[in-house]
């Protein structure tokens, strides 16, 4: 078997296509313009990268996209500060603080700190207690995308049985909620899980969301089951150049599974298109206006 590949790149442009026709809509018929403020705090490298590309896709949709830059070295109040600013400019809908912050920084005051509603990263207590009670609400970016990336290859997620490989805040324990919400029967592993091989092989759907570069060999793979690989671990091979691999061992993988996603080109574009999303969905909801059908 030679699995379908799962083409995160294109479908992602194909929601962002979708986002931009329903902003040029809202433009004309409520003159509202979506706007999300990014929030950079230093000069990580890969934060840099992520918060151009997200800078570029939302403005692509027609939205504005308001940057703002601190020092490596500001403190909690200050960005506290900008903040509370940010929650109180009614041009901006969504929030966005990427992570990680300076270790003088205590991220979950930051995080409790942004509007609910302007919680485009899904991150906020109450957000993530209504995802949990089944209610809707802004859902984390990367879960949102790995369910929307399953979906195009099964379409109903109903009664199959899922394994999530990863319990943390920003992938795993969302992407349970959002499994147990489409029916499915859902799985968590992590570092304490014993014989994780043997459980995956039983699984229709297999999420990896771990960070260790290829660790799920061929044989962990139930014939036919849908991989989504979250990660993107950059690793040096023996020439020495540098390159990007999943958790999964694409190569090896492709052979058994039904369908998966590749690394790169996978998750990570479907992620952003996600925020793009979100951004519009809680503008939408500052205007009282219904969600968008897309
Ligand atoms: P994280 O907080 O480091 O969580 C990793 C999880 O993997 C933990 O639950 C850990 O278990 C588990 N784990 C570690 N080693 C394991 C093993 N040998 N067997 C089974 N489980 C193991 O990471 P995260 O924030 O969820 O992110 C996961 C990865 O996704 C990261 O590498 C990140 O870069 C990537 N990511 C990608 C995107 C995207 O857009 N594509 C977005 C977000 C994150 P314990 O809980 O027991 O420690």
């Amino acid at each position: 078997m030679t699995a379908t590949i799962i083409d995160g790149k294109a479908i992602a442009s194909d929601l962002r296509a979708r986002v931009a026709a329903a902003v040029r809509g809202l433009a004309d018929t409520h003159g509202l313009v979506p706007g999300i403020a990014v929030v950079l705090v230093g000069e990580d490298p890969a934060s840099e990268v992520y918060v151009r590309t997200k800078s570029r896709q939302v403005i692509e949709a027609g939205m504005r996209s308001l940057d703002h830059r601190l020092p490596a070295t500001a403190t909690e109040a200050e960005l506290l500060a900008l903040v509370a600013r940010l929650n109180a400019d009614p041009a901006v809908h969504g929030i966005l603080v990427q992570l990680p912050l300076p270790p003088q920084i205590d991220t979950t005051k930051v995080i409790d700190a942004v509007d609910p509603a302007k919680d485009v990263d899904g991150f906020h207590p109450l957000n993530v207690g209504r995802l949990a009670i089944g209610l809707p609400t802004l859902v984390p970016c990367t879960p949102q995308a790995c369910i929307m990336l399953a979906k195009t290859v099964r379409p109903s997620l109903a009664g199959l049985e899922a394994v999530v490989i990863g319990r943390s805040n920003i992938v795993g324990r969302p992407l349970v909620h959002l499994l147990i919400a489409e029916s499915a029967t859902v799985t968590v592993a992590h570092s304490k899980t014993r014989d994780l091989p043997a459980l995956c092989r039983r699984k229709d759907v297999l999420f990896a969301a771990i960070g260790r570069p290829e660790l799920i060999k061929d044989d962990w793979i139930k014939p036919g089951a849908t991989v989504i690989d979250v990660v993107i671990n950059r690793v040096t091979g023996t020439d020495e150049k540098s390159r990007i691999v999943g958790d999964v061992d694409f190569a090896a993988a492709r052979v058994v599974a039904g369908a998966i996603t590749p690394v790169p080109g996978g998750v990570g574009p479907m992620t952003i298109a996600c925020l793009v999303l979100n951004t519009l969905r809680a503008a939408c909801a500052a205007k009282g206006l219904p969600p968008p059908a897309l």
